[in-house]
């Protein structure tokens, strides 16, 4: 007769426990990443007025009971994924730096939502890809399928434009904050501006040729990057097609060499501009070639051959900007001919932007087997050489 209204007692109490700390650990990650990042995220006006000593007290002692309601919590049956999940973040705020995280310094200082920029990025890509589109690109609509869907993750990058660059940030600043103060940096800094372009381009470019291989091979990253590789039409819209976590993650790892090598504003600023541009070209409906130069700077073929969903293309033509890493590392294809057609040649993936973003997290994704092109075998037709030797 006891045993019920104790284990009912015990379970509420588990409950409350988790809740909690679930809180605690909501709430204590956003206010580490204030302090780490004051300019950004939070007033002015009202930071002044903020008593510093009481508050950094208050994040962290949040952060002590938020881990010790969290072990709790673990220790008791029936709330322990809250409990898993509040101890993370705690965790995290606490690595952050917890109550006593200083404000990072070159810290990124842009605005934090871009409708402005959204507006007037849509309005100069339309005025330059539309009518060229037309005229180099093969017959296809303007507003072709699957149009809106890439409208919306257009949207919804620039509109978080400013909270991916903050969080893309975070984790150079959090691993390799130890190399600020290295005379390598300011040696790499007093190179001419355009040496230290190149140089940039160069690293980022390795960074990015990796985490865009991780992607393919491994699951969980897969199934973020799919959603880039479900476009069945290409356009100068379909390479905005791209989850929030890829743009995530792939900016986070760009940006390693640029904070580790300490490179001039100037430098870096003229790669993003070309990137920016470059990665909408590349995606164009535009039958472009670049001939000699394709050894240098990747075409739209070469990209759309990445998007192509024919078995030889698989894990092939990684590079966004500068093809030397896929030649460097055997991933490269040229051919004669353009893809006929593009998409992810196994699994599926839904219409909407919030069906694509939640996608990867769904269960029924997870248990299917995963359409990592990896794991399939890569078979060329007849005649077709695959490697560098194509073109
Ligand atoms: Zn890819
Ligand atoms: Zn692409």
């Amino acid at each position: 007769m006891g045993t019920l209204p104790q284990r009912t007692r015990r379970v509420r109490a588990a409950r409350a426990v988790s809740a909690i700390a679930l809180w605690l650990g909501l709430l204590a990650l956003p206010s580490v990443l204030c302090l780490l990042f004051p300019g950004p995220l939070s007033t002015e006006s009202l930071r002044q007025h903020y008593p510093m000593p009481f508050i950094r007290g208050l994040i962290q002692g949040g952060i002590f009971v938020a881990i010790v309601l969290a072990i709790i919590s673990l220790a008791l049956k029936g709330q322990r994924t809250r409990g898993g999940i509040a101890l993370v973040l705690a965790m995290c705020a606490l690595a952050l730096g917890g109550g006593d995280a200083q404000p990072v310094e070159h810290a990124f200082d842009a605005p934090l939502i871009g409708l402005d920029f959204l507006l007037l990025d849509l309005f100069a890509l339309c005025l330059i890809f539309v009518p060229l589109e037309r005229w180099l690109g093969r017959r296809q609509k303007v507003l072709r399928a699957g149009w809106h869907v890439d409208l919306a993750h257009f949207a919804a990058s620039h509109v978080a434009i400013g909270v991916i660059a903050l969080l893309s940030v975070a984790p150079a600043h959090l691993l390799f904050s130890w190399v600020l103060e290295s005379e390598f940096r300011d040696w790499v800094a007093s190179l001419h501006p355009v040496l230290q372009f190149v140089l940039v381009v160069l690293t980022v470019e390795f960074a990015n040729y990796w985490v865009h291989r991780a992607f393919h091979r491994v699951p969980w990253l897969w199934r973020l990057h799919a959603v880039h590789h479900s476009s069945r039409e290409m356009d100068w819209l379909a390479g905005s097609r791209l989850h929030l976590g890829d743009i995530l993650i792939t900016r986070a790892a760009g940006f390693v060499p640029v904070f580790v090598l300490g490179f001039e504003q100037g430098p870096i600023y003229a790669y993003v501009l070309l990137i920016s541009f470059h990665a909408v070209l590349i995606h164009a409906n535009a039958r472009i070639e670049f001939g000699w130069l394709d050894r240098v700077l990747t075409s739209p073929k070469f990209h759309h051959w990445h998007h192509a969903d024919k078995p030889e293309a698989l894990d092939k033509n990684f590079a966004v900007l500068v093809p030397l890493w896929d030649d460097l590392f055997g991933t490269a294809l040229r051919t004669r001919q353009w893809p006929q057609s593009y998409g992810l040649i196994d699994g599926e993936m839904p219409e909407s932007w919030a069906a694509q973003f939640v996608h990867p997290f769904r269960r029924a994704a997870r248990a299917k087997p995963e359409p990592t092109p990896q794991a399939q075998a890569v078979v060329g037709p007849p005649g077709f050489e695959p490697g560098t030797k194509g073109l």
